[in-house]
């Protein structure tokens, strides 16, 4: 008999969220409204922060979050190249050029002095992100911002929830940008989030989102249409008062994961740097002593019926990329850990004989 299917993700999602959406509808007003008011009114409060701009989706967001800082043809932007798509695409979308940075090998995210080397007098935003839900170190890297005048994105699209040192990550760089697709903690569907401290950027952003209007039909900037739905926003409401419920559950199975892997010389589990006081584990990725060795367990797990991720490929490698630039250059660290890493299922509910039928395939196979 063919074993029951462990996904990697599973939303949480239900009656609740499907009344919310039932009663939007029932109202009759499903484009942007007061239902966008009130979900951003709860992010602020529960993450303390100024300004919460819900919009359509996480690329979105990162792409209205450059049109505000004025990216444009023959700006420079730098990004890593360890991370999903869309982090490099909105600098694309602005007519300006990513720049890859290499990540740091313990962390996987980049770093003050990856960073730094990459500067030009291009140089016009930086995008750090916060990748498998693990925040950057925030504070060093605000230093870099100041010193150079750049300012800073952070791509927190997987660390919604997560905290660093004692602070709901969204208030740590001038621009955070959120997602929540599907398979993210908590999900809207699609949606996207940018939050910021700064009033005159915020003002900015909501204009930028709704087509470039400071009042109907009046076109001050070049903007889009970023904007989300009411009855999305009424799905957010509802999940966003199970963020931490979340999180946790998800914290007690990294920890179970970590307390068994730990201890097995071919498996490297997920890093803490003190920085971060609780990560959101969007994703948690164990990390093999070789390719081959990821790709056995992978098989095995995937013979068991149970889902694993590779994660993203390192973007300077990715064919558009390729052709469309020359000389991206060589990015080993992020080459390497791609060949290396696997996602393992992580999620509320999923339950503990399942947590310890995952932890048995991988110690008999990783031997
Ligand atoms: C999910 C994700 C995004 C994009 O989010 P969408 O809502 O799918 O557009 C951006 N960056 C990272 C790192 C992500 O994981």
């Amino acid at each position: 008999m063919k074993k029951k299917f462990l996904p990697i993700a599973n939303p949480d999602i239900g009656e609740k969220e499907a009344l919310a959406v039932y009663k939007v509808i029932r109202k009759g007003w499903i484009s942007m409204g007061k239902k966008v008011d009130e979900f951003e009114n709860n992010v602020k409060k529960l993450i303390k922060v100024k300004h919460a701009i819900y919009v359509n989706n996480g690329t979105s967001a990162l792409h209205c979050s450059l049109l505000a800082l004025n990216i444009k043809s023959g700006d420079e932007v730098i990004v890593p190249t360890l991370s999903y798509i869309s982090s490099a695409n909105a600098i694309l979308y602005c007519g300006a050029k990513p720049v890859f940075c290499e990540v740091d090998t313990k962390t996987f995210n980049v770093n003050y002095d990856l960073i730094e080397k990459k500067i030009t007098k291009k140089t016009k935003a930086i995008i750090t992100v916060d990748l498998k839900g693990q925040p950057v170190d925030f504070d060093s890297l605000k230093k870099l911002g100041k010193k150079y005048k750049i300012p800073l994105i952070s791509d927190s699209a997987e660390s919604f929830g997560a905290i660093y040192k004692n602070k709901y990550v969204g208030s740590q760089l001038p621009i955070h940008t959120f997602s929540f697709f599907a398979n993210k903690n908590i999900t809207t569907g699609e949606g996207g989030l940018i939050t910021t401290e700064s009033g005159i950027l915020a003002k900015k952003l909501r204009i930028i989102r709704n087509q470039g209007q400071d009042k109907r039909y009046n076109h001050i900037e070049l903007g889009n249409n970023f904007r989300p739905t009411d009855y999305s926003a009424a799905i957010g409401i509802e999940q966003l008062k199970k963020i931490n419920k979340v999180i946790k559950e998800k914290d007690k199975i990294a920890k179970i994961y970590s307390d068994h892997f730990v201890k097995q010389k071919n498996i490297e589990v997920p890093y803490l740097p003190n920085y971060v006081t609780r990560p959101s584990w969007y994703m948690y990725c164990l990390i093999f002593r070789t390719n081959k060795l990821r790709n056995k367990v992978m098989n095995a797990l995937n013979e068991n019926n149970i889902e694993t991720r590779l994660s993203f490929p390192p973007i300077h490698n990715q064919p558009y990329y390729r052709l469309r630039f020359k000389n991206l250059g060589k990015f080993k660290q992020s080459e390497d850990i791609f060949d290396r890493f696997l996602d393992i299922p992580c999620w509320m509910g999923m339950g503990i004989k399942n947590i310890k039928r995952v932890i048995s395939i991988i110690k008999t196979t990783a031997k």
